[in-house]
């Protein structure tokens, strides 16, 4: 079994950027609208500034008050939308109940959604293009999968979840390099026989460890996406242990998933800051 190793991965992405950054002599500039103060989007928000930083550009964390109204938090993003300095727009998840998501993300200007999760980017990689901004997290599972050298192509790939930040994108994704795709959810019967049909296996769920030995086909890809803190230690949605009898690779956690999340994010960043500046051009 061969451990895909985000971290060497998201260090050598890193590395890159910054020397195309430094090499461009301009700054991309990331803008993070963050409302209210969840503890674990405040830690995402601040590890996005320092890579930011890293890497060369700049990042600024608009903060706002749990109370902010739908009105002032699309003023926020307009503003952001229309200030020329600006190359990228992030708008942290979840946001206080009592705000439509969804309107809060149509406001990103398309060229600026460097998440990727407004109905323009969505809208590219669902229609099969490749011109559009992907989600940080299944570009960031792309790359771990090409990085093992095996073939994608005619591969059946099983993701368990169906969110609109890991699942859905994904298997557009996948789908654009021509695996077969399954995407499993919490009503998907028979969860472990289709598991076992997986070449290659993303577990994305959020329930830890319930990829369990006998969910996976001898040889098979496992990536796992999960994050999740049982008595104070991360664990993924994978038994490591287990699956590292069957797999062929296997991405950890901590070191995996994750940490690909935030080099692809920078990378959009940067993606985003070249399209704007040639179009300045
Ligand atoms: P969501 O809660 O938005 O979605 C979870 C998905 O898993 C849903 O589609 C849900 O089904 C499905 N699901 C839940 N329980 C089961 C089950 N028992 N069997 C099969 N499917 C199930 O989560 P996210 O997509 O945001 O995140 C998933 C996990 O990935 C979390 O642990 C999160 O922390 C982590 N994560 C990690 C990232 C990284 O960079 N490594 C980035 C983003 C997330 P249904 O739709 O029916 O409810």
């Amino acid at each position: 079994m061969q451990i895909i190793d985000g971290r060497k991965l998201a260090a050598d992405i890193r590395t890159r950027l910054k020397e195309k950054i430094a090499a461009d002599g301009g700054t991309p500039h990331l803008a993070v609208v963050l409302a209210g103060d969840d503890e674990a989007s405040l830690i995402y928000d601040r590890n996005k500034k320092k890579a930011a930083e890293e890497a060369g550009m700049i990042c600024v964390i608009h903060h706002l008050s749990a109370d902010v109204s739908q009105e002032e938090i699309t003023g926020l993003v307009e503003k952001l939308n229309n200030d020329r300095e600006v190359t990228g727009i992030i708008v942290q998840m979840p946001l206080p109940k009592h705000l439509d998501s969804f309107a809060v993300l149509r406001h990103i200007s398309p060229e600026k959604d460097v998440d990727g999760f407004g109905v323009y980017n969505s809208g590219l990689l669902a229609t099969n293009r490749r011109d559009g901004l992907i989600p940080a997290t299944p570009k960031g599972i792309l790359y771990m999968l090409q990085s093992t050298g095996e073939n994608l192509s005619g591969k059946h790939a099983v993701i368990i979840g169906r969110s609109n930040i890991v699942g859905r994108p994904l298997a557009s994704l996948l789908l654009q390099y021509d695996c077969t795709v399954t995407v499993t959810h919490s009503r998907t019967r028979n969860l472990a026989e289709l598991a076992r049909q997986a070449d290659i296996l993303v577990a994305a769920c959020g329930k830890p460890k319930i990829v369990k030995k006998d969910w996976i086909k001898p040889g098979a890809i496992v990536i796992d996406v999960g994050i999740n803190r049982v008595d104070g230690r991360l664990c993924g949605d994978v038994d490591f242990g287990e699956a590292a009898e069957k797999a062929a690779y296997l991405t950890p956690v901590p070191g995996g998933v994750g940490v690909m999340t935030v080099a692809m994010l920078l990378e959009n960043v940067w993606e985003a800051y070249v399209k704007q500046k040639k179009k300045d051009l």
